[in-house]
C-alpha cells in the first residue's frame, strides 16, 4: 500500500466559527477522521505542521512546508498539503520553485466551507487530493480543488463562495477527478528521481505594483529602500503610461539602472503581456533588465522572483532563471 503524508496548515477547512469569526481550530488528524474510505486507500500519516489563516502564510512558511515535504520525502510516496484556499496559489507556486522535478505529487488542498459545515466540500477535496497523489501518473506540485487538478503554478482563486473557487490560468487543467476517475487533460513525462532539486532560500522583498489611472510614478522613490524587486501589472497587453513630464521611463530605467529587479506583466487575468505591440510598451521591450512575464500568474511571478533573487543578485543568472520554465509556469513557444 502506498504511503502519503498529509500536512495540515488550517485554513477554512479546519476552521470553528466563533464570536470573532470563522478560525483554524481542528486538527488534521480530526479532519482526515471525517473523510469516509481514505484508510482503505492508503497508509495515512497527519503531520500538524501549522493550523493558521492563510491569510498569515508568508515565505517563512513556505519553507517551513518545504522542509516538511523533505524531511519526510523518502519515507512517502505523495504528499496532501491541507491550507487555506486564499493564498494557495502563492504556496503551490513557492513550493513548485522550492522543490523541482519531483516524481511524487505534492498536492494542495482546502475548502471553500469548513468541515463542520452540514454542506462542505471538505471531504470530496481531501478524499479527490489523495487519489490524486496516488496515481501513479502525477508529480510534481499541483492543486486539487473541486475536481480539478490544476499545475502549482497556474492557480489562482477566481471565486470567493462557490466551491469551484480555482481556476488554471493560461494552461490547461491536468486533469478533472470525476468521483474516483482522474480524467488526465495534461500528459507529460514525469521527471526521473534524480532529477529532484531543491532550495530553501527566499528573498521576500518583492513588491506588486497594479497601474491605476493617474498612478505617480514617485512610488518607485518610496519602494526602494523596502524592495529589491517590482512586479509591474501593466494595461491590457502592455501598456505602461507615457505622460508628457516622462516620469514613468525615468522612474522605470532608474529602478533598473538602481540594480533592482523589474518584471512586466498584465493586470488582465487571461492571455499574457507583449510589450511589442503598443508605442506605450514597446519602449521597454528590448531593454535586458526588463524581465518580461509573458503569460506567467503574478502570484507565480512573486513566487519565482523571490526563489531567485533567494539564489543571486546577479542580473545575467536572474535573467537565465527567469526564464527558464518550472513546472508549466510559462508559455514554452517563444
Ligand atoms: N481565510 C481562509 C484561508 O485562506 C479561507 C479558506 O481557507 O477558504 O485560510
Amino acid at each position: 500500500m502506498k504511503k502519503i503524508l498529509m500536512i495540515a496548515t488550517g485554513g477554512t477547512i479546519a476552521s470553528m466559527g466563533g464570536e470573532h469569526g470563522l478560525a483554524p481550530a481542528i486538527t488534521g488528524e480530526e479532519l482526515a477522521a471525517n473523510v469516509p474510505g481514505i484508510q482503505d486507500k492508503c497508509e495515512l500519516t497527519v503531520f500538524q505542521l501549522m493550523n493558521i489563516d492563510s491569510t498569515n502564510m508568508r515565505p517563512r512558511d513556505w519553507i517551513k512546508i518545504r522542509d516538511a515535504v523533505m524531511e519526510h520525502y523518502d519515507s512517502y510516496d505523495g504528499f496532501v498539503i491541507l491550507h487555506g484556499t486564499d493564498t494557495m496559489a502563492y504556496t503551490a507556486a513557492a513550493l513548485s520553485y522550492l522543490i523541482q522535478d519531483s516524481r511524487k505529487p505534492i498536492v494542495l488542498t482546502g475548502s471553500q466551507k469548513p468541515m463542520g459545515n452540514p454542506y462542505t466540500d471538505a471531504k470530496i477535496n481531501i478524499y479527490q487530493s489523495l487519489l490524486y497523489a496516488l496515481d501513479s501518473q502525477s508529480c510534481n506540485v499541483s492543486i486539487v480543488f473541486n475536481g480539478k487538478a490544476v499545475a502549482g503554478t497556474r492557480g489562482r482563486k477566481q471565486r470567493t463562495r462557490s466551491f469551484d473557487a480555482f481556476e488554471s490560468m493560461n494552461f490547461p487543467l491536468l486533469a478533472i477527478i470525476h468521483d474516483d476517475r482522474i480524467i488526465r487533460h495534461y500528459i507529460g513525462t514525469p521527471p526521473e528521481k534524480e532529477m529532484l532539486k531543491t532550495y530553501h532560500r527566499l528573498n521576500d522583498r518583492v513588491f506588486v505594483l497594479k497601474l491605476t489611472p493617474e498612478v505617480k510614478a514617485d512610488i518607485f522613490e518610496l519602494l526602494i529602500g523596502h524592495y529589491d524587486a517590482v512586479i509591474l501589472e501593466t494595461f491590457g497587453i502592455g501598456g505602461i503610461p507615457e505622460y508628457e513630464d516622462g516620469s514613468f521611463e525615468k522612474a522605470i530605467f532608474g529602478w533598473i539602472n538602481a540594480g533592482k529587479t523589474l518584471a512586466v506583466t498584465t493586470q488582465v487575468p487571461e492571455e499574457g503581456c507583449d510589450l511589442e505591440v503598443y508605442r506605450v510598451g514597446k519602449k521597454y521591450s528590448e531593454h535586458p533588465g526588463i524581465l518580461k512575464a509573458d503569460d506567467m500568474t503574478t502570484e507565480s511571478l512573486v513566487a519565482k522572483i523571490m526563489w531567485i533573487l533567494g539564489q543571486t543578485n546577479d542580473p545575467e543568472t536572474i535573467r537565465t532563471l527567469f526564464y527558464k520554465p518550472v513546472n508549466h509556469d510559462r508559455n514554452t513557444n517563444i
